[in-house]
């Protein structure tokens, strides 16, 4: 039993400890996912369980997907029957196996943002109610928190605190709003993310026997990154393990990063009290990092106060000092960047794949992807704009999705005159209200449109209707390969893509042939048991967004956000854009809480690295399409400079150790921060400046603050209990101020 050998003392004990409820909280990269890993294994190789009583939980598929390959390793091919994936996944499948129970269908939909967002938009537009008081994005984001703590939209129209809020924030319709957005995806047979989980608690809630049946079923759980979790997914887990009470968490609250989504710490807490006998493993060892990493994550993690105690310390070697690298812009910085990176590889014999790049917020890639394509250096966004995301293919998913739900509203209105087929706006919505009206499904109206519409219309409704209709036939009696080729070619999508002959509509043309390949796969997968259009559309909704991963064995640098890379290593890290307002993010300045949320991140950054972290910051960067003056980040500063050295122009590096270079380094950092500062600051109020009263603050007003001087009031965000203004400054540029704050006299 080698792989037991692989582990250190307190590691395999927690593997061996299997009966009870357990729970390992440890730092990074000490070898929690690796316990996890093992333990499973254990279960399946010494105790004997059957992989089909053991339900794992991992933050993404692809996690699910490794662990099950390590597994498989010691285990043998046993391990495809583990219940493992993301809670989406897995509860998405057993919500499939149950759904009749709840009123669904068992081949609902699966709505993404765009379908919600798309949504909402048409409910607005049916209430009258404007969008821009009401943005879809921030009324989705309210429903979502909403769902995450289990609250119904009856819980939220009759609480009176939640009812409170929306006055305040002068938005009083959202619960009317939360209301017709559940009732229309019920309609259509479709649940979006958080209904998954939301759904499943209600089943579990109201149908005993299913609860039952599946805490008989999953003798154990195992639950990764459990400091991310909201408390939807906490009592999910808490149900089904309530039983057996063989129940496992690993986390590390030190990089808990999905605050600002619901996720809770406190349910490490509430683990504690509901499983109070709980064995509690600590591992200390990080195996991943040098010492000089360790040490720089310790320093900067230790500035927070709301923490767990915990110990980490490495065996390794000191490794290099952490290096920071000034550029003068953000072009430079991506100049810096992908030459450090070439001359890394080159020197040290590398591979691209060694590297990754790290950055705050997607819209950071730009810079870095344009210098690394000056470079010739291959490189792969991770979680971007994903294939799946791309119109053609949206497109053609949506016919599938029709095919397979006739109730599916937003693929319907996405495909029903797509290509024209003379069947406009207007007749859509039409067709949707006759529908409400009367009680019937759209479906229903389409069949009998002769009913409803005169002449053309009519037609052309009753065609597309016998259309679905023959794909239905198809993907009832064929696979999902053969079937989607028959709606690529029969809707007439393929062929008016054919018909472009732009570089562009070749470019989409080869995406919808490459959508047809992977079902081709997914159709001869001998792990695929059911090879219906049903099942690759479900499969296919849930793929998180750092999932794709083809070209495997190609060699290339990746990026990503470093929400994205959590539970991932790298031999090389560049966390870039080391700047205030960048990160920490402007967004998250207003509560101590928020900027330990931002701390956590940084720490996640930092400790995602093996031999070498490199972080760097621009003096100015273009934001929001104007050039700004920024500042570095208060991060640089945290970080103890006998771990750090400096370096201005690649090719001039001192060398390791000199940590008298820190200190000029961490020098130049200082006066950086106090010239923007400074700069920034030149705004000097009148004697009898005061702060007005910020409730009635409005977009175009203008204001006038202590620090930044004179701005307009551009838009108000509602956000849980806090109101932001986002104001344009004339000095200081665009500013989110959380009013409960910010000092701001009104001035109109
Ligand atoms: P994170 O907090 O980032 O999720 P983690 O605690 O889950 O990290 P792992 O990813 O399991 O840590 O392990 C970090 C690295 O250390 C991996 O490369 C793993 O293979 C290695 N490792 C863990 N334990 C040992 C060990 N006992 N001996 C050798 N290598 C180990
Ligand atoms: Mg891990």
């Amino acid at each position: 039993m080698d792989y037991l050998e692989s582990l250190n003392e307190p590691q395999r004990a927690a593997v061996v400890n299997t009966e009870g409820p357990t729970m390992i909280i440890a730092g990074a990269g000490s070898g929690k996912t690796r316990v996890l890993t093992y333990r499973i294994a254990y279960l399946i190789q010494s105790k004997g369980v059957d992989p089909f009583n053991i339900l794992a939980l991992t933050f993404t598929n692809k996690a699910a997907k490794e662990m099950r390959n390590r597994i498989e390793k010691v285990v043998g091919t046993e391990a495809r029957n583990l219940w493992m994936g993301t809670f989406h996944s897995v509860f998405a499948r057993i919500l499939r196996a149950e759904a009749s129970k709840i009123g669904f269908q068992s081949n609902f939909t699966i709505y993404d943002t765009d379908d919600s967002k798309s949504l909402i938009k048409h409910i607005l537009k049916e209430s009258g109610l404007d969008e821009k008081v009401y943005k879809p994005g921030m009324v989705l984001s309210r429903i979502s928190g909403a769902k995450n703590r289990l609250v119904s939209w009856r819980d939220y129209m009759e609480n009176p605190a939640i009812q409170a809020e929306d006055e305040a924030a002068a938005k009083p319709h959202m619960g009317k709003i939360y209301k017709a957005y559940v009732e229309r995806c019920f309609k259509s047979d479709a649940m979006d993310f958080d209904d998954l989980l939301f759904n499943t608690n209600v089943l579990f809630r109201e149908h005993p026997a299913v609860l039952n049946k599946y805490q008989h079923r999953f003798h154990y759980v195992l639950v990764d990154e459990f400091q991310d979790t909201n408390f939807s997914q906490y009592l999910i887990t808490k149900k089904l393990a309530s039983v057996r009470r063989n129940i496992c968490i690993v986390g590390d609250d030190a990089q808990s990063i999905y605050a600002f989504r619901g996720a809770d710490i406190q349910n490490i807490l509430n683990f504690e009290k509901d499983f109070d006998d709980a064995q509690i493993f600590k591992l200390e060892q990080n195996y991943r990092s040098t010492k000089n990493i360790i040490n720089v994550a310790n320093s900067v993690i230790s500035k927070n106060k709301a923490q767990l105690k915990k110990n980490i310390w490495t065996a390794n070697t000191d490794g290099h000092l952490v290096e920071v690298i000034k550029a003068a812009s953000d072009q430079e910085e991506g100049r810096l960047v992908s030459y450090a990176i070439f001359e890394q590889k080159n020197n040290n014999h590398l591979r691209y794949s060694d590297f990754v790049i790290l950055y705050r917020t997607n819209s950071q890639s730009r810079a870095m992807e344009e210098a690394l394509r000056k470079q010739n250096i291959k490189y792969k966004i991770i979680g971007g704009l994903s294939f799946y995301q791309r119109k053609e293919i949206k497109d053609l998913i949506a016919y599938m999705r029709y095919t397979i739900n006739y109730n599916d509203e937003q693929a319907f209105r996405r495909i029903v005159n797509l290509p024209k087929r003379g069947i406009g706006d207007t007749s859509q919505d039409k067709l949707v209200v006759t529908a409400y009206e009367r009680g019937i499904s759209i479906w229903d109206v389409l069949n009998d449109a002769h009913s409803f519409f005169s002449g053309r219309t009519a037609n052309a409704l009753t065609s597309f209707a016998d259309m679905i209709k023959g794909f239905r036939l198809e993907a009832d009696r064929k696979d999902a390969f053969e079937a989607a080729s028959h709606i690529a070619r029969g809707s007439g999508l393929l062929r008016e893509l054919y018909e472009d002959k732009t570089i562009e509509g070749l470019n989409r043309y080869e995406n919808v042939q490459e959508l047809l390949n992977a079902m081709q796969e997914f159709v001869h997968n001998p792990e695929t048991e059911d090879k219906s259009l049903g099942a690759f559309l479900q499969e296919v909704a849930l793929l998180t967004s750092n999932d794709d991963n083809k070209d495997e064995d190609q060699d290339y640098v990746t990026l990503m956000t470093i929400h994205m890379a959590k539970g991932l290593e790298f031999p090389y890290v560049y966390a870039v854009g080391m700047e205030e307002d960048l990160f920490p993010s402007q967004m998250m300045l207003g509560s101590r809480q928020d900027l330990e949320e931002e701390r956590r991140l940084f720490y996640v950054a930092i400790t995602r690295a093996m031999h070498k972290l490199t972080l760097s910051y621009a003096l100015t960067r273009y934001r929001f399409g104007r050039l700004k003056n920024c500042e570095p980040s208060r991060f640089l500063e945290e970080i103890d400079p006998a771990y750090m050295m400096i370096n201005k122009k690649v090719g001039s590096r001192s060398p390791v150790g000199d940590t008298e270079h820190a200190r000029i380094l961490l020098k130049s950092i200082k006066r950086d921060r106090n010239t923007t500062s400074a700069r920034k600051q030149t705004h000097q109020p009148d004697a009898d400046f005061a702060p007005s009263d910020t409730s009635q603050l409005q977009e175009g007003m203008k204001v006038e603050h202590p620090k930044f001087g004179f701005g307009t009031v551009k838009g108000i965000e509602t956000e849980g209990a806090n109101r932001k203004a986002k104001v344009d400054f004339e000095q200081a540029g665009e500013k989110t101020l959380l009013l409960s704050f910010a000092k701001l006299k009104i001035h109109e």
